[in-house]
């Protein structure tokens, strides 16, 4: 049992679960506030019509070997399973087969499981988005963003798990800690998802794409494990563009988005490629450019904390380590 305690963790993401679930494993009072209806942040899956599709992250992979250990668990318990995909590269005209460069393991039925299945457990209050916070007697108070989500506390201590412009906003003037979260940069991300009545005959399930001015990965969802079936659709695909255009083009129209990416892939597959149902989706926040070096930031003297991919890598496995990190640091 911690002397520490109750702990807020603001963001439902992997780092804000990672770092909920080790408090909670170690006897604190825990509460996670969260904006949206599900837990997971970009490990998400958006589910239509035609199936589920996981528009934010793709796949993720371990080499730390805490995290290879969590993974060898979520495997047992089948949360989590192999990827066995062809994934190439396209460069310079050139297609190579990347297939063994990496194990690549996604949730199952989709990416959303597995902040569903981190979440298990612990007080996850959704559709909550905390706006500021005080300080007050005992502690630090959230307050909400008038959209729902009450003021709570009082909290001894606040660990912050959004990305670090949020983070950064959130603790301004509270510690200073914030100013260097206020330093990372991000890219965007446009991600479409494209439903097809017809195989592609794409010939492979991931790729890279290093030699396109618009995009810069596509995945055959659809041959992720588990991902089950729906009448009528012969494939789900998630095509995401490259930073530069995200960027250029964050305002362009949604239907525009798909024209354009569609377009361009099925100019790559030199096919017509007429989709059953498409939709796109504007990650604002989807990777950090300069991730800091260290794995999380922590202020003793406020018991104020922030973590994120921004802090331990720009992936899944980052996140994790990092939210693992920073309740190491403060259950001490
Ligand atoms: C397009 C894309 C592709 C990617 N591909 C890969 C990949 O292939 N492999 C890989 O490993 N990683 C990939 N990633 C990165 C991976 O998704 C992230 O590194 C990881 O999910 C980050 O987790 P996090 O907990 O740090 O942040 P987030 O997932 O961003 O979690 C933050 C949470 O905070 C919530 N929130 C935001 N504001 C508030 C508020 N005011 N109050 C309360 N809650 C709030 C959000 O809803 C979210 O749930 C990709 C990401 C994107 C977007």
């Amino acid at each position: 049992m911690t002397r520490h305690g109750p702990f807020a963790v603001v963001g439902a993401g992997i780092a804000g679960l990672a770092c909920a679930r080790a408090l909670s494993e170690a006897g604190a009072a825990v509460t996670v506030f969260e904006r949206e209806q599900f837990p997971g942040g970009r490990a998400a899956t958006l589910i239509d019509g035609a199936g589920p599709y996981d528009h934010g992250a793709q796949y993720f992979t371990a080499a730390d070997p805490r995290f290879a250990a969590e993974l060898a668990r979520w495997q047992s318990a089948g949360i989590v399973q192999r990827w066995e995909g062809r994934i190439v590269a396209f460069d310079g005209g050139v297609v190579e087969d990347k297939s063994d460069s990496a194990e690549r393991f996604v949730a199952v039925p989709g990416m959303r499981r597995l902040g569903i299945h981190l979440a298990q457990g612990i007080d996850v209050r959704h559709a909550s988005a905390i706006a500021s916070l005080r300080r007050a007697a005992g502690g630090w108070r959230l307050v909400g963003d008038g959209t729902g989500s009450e003021g709570s506390g009082p909290f001894e201590t606040v660990l912050v798990a959004l990305p670090s412009p949020a983070a950064a906003t959130l603790l301004a003037g509270l510690t200073t800690q914030a100013e260097a979260a206020a330093a990372v940069d991000w890219d965007p991300c446009w991600a479409v998802t494209m439903a097809l009545a017809q195989r592609s005959g794409a010939g492979f399930d991931g790729a890279f794409v290093n030699d396109d001015p618009i995009l810069g990965w596509v995945a055959l969802d659809s041959s992720k494990p588990r991902r089950g079936q729906v009448d009528g659709v012969a494939e789900r695909w998630v095509l995401h563009a490259r930073p530069q255009w995200s960027r250029r083009f964050a305002d362009l129209p949604q239907d525009e988005v798909t024209h354009w990416l569609i377009r361009s892939f099925a100019a790559r597959l030199r096919r017509n490629l007429i989709p059953l149902q498409a939709s796109a989706v504007h990650w604002s926040h989807a990777l950090p450019v300069n991730p800091l070096p260290q794995l999380c930031l922590w202020d003793a003297a406020q018991r104020l904390g922030m973590a994120g991919d921004w802090c331990g890598g720009p992936r899944i496995e980052g996140a994790y380590r990092s939210g693992l990190a920073l309740a190491g640091l403060a259950l001490r």
